[in-house]
């Protein structure tokens, strides 16, 4: 299956509203302590690249939450909507924002090694630390502390 098509989603008021084509409808998880803190739990997205367009970002907050990275939200609702890689320009957008779910398959889990031990999820995904996350992205070792 060749690419999952335009889907469009938004914050829980409406203010703020997106478009974004992700590669597949795969759903990842990250478990890394900022995430949960950030969204409640652990942080489910689908990967979008650079796809994402706002249609208004009046109303879109942005928390630059690391020196590569940032997470943006909407100022008058407070739903977590992405998470942005800021030199690669790389977008992870909140599964859980889109307006239609259909066809989401849970692939992935990563940070697992930060996971807290009062949960787990049954399915069977693949998974990687948070090494091997920093590895993947070709982040600098010295900033494993946080994400
Ligand atoms: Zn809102
Ligand atoms: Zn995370």
């Amino acid at each position: 299956m060749s690419g999952a098509g335009t889907m469009t989603g938004g914050c829980l008021c409406g203010a703020v509203r997106f478009s974004a084509a992700p590669a597949k409808r795969e759903v990842g998880a990250c478990h890394c302590g900022m995430c949960r803190r950030w969204s409640a739990g652990p942080f489910l997205v689908l990967d979008c690249e650079r796809s994402l367009e706002i249609e208004d970002a009046t109303n879109l907050g942005v928390y630059r939450s690391s020196e590569w990275a940032e997470r943006c939200f909407c100022k008058q609702c407070g739903t977590p909507l992405f998470y942005r890689l800021v030199e690669k320009d790389f977008y992870a957008v909140s599964a859980e924002a889109f307006d239609d779910r259909d066809g989401y398959e849970f692939k992935s889990q990563i940070f697992i090694d930060e996971k807290p031990a009062y949960y787990d999820f049954a399915n069977k995904t693949a998974t990687m630390t948070g090494a091997e996350v920093f590895a993947a992205f070709a982040l600098p070792a010295d900033r494993q502390a946080k994400e």
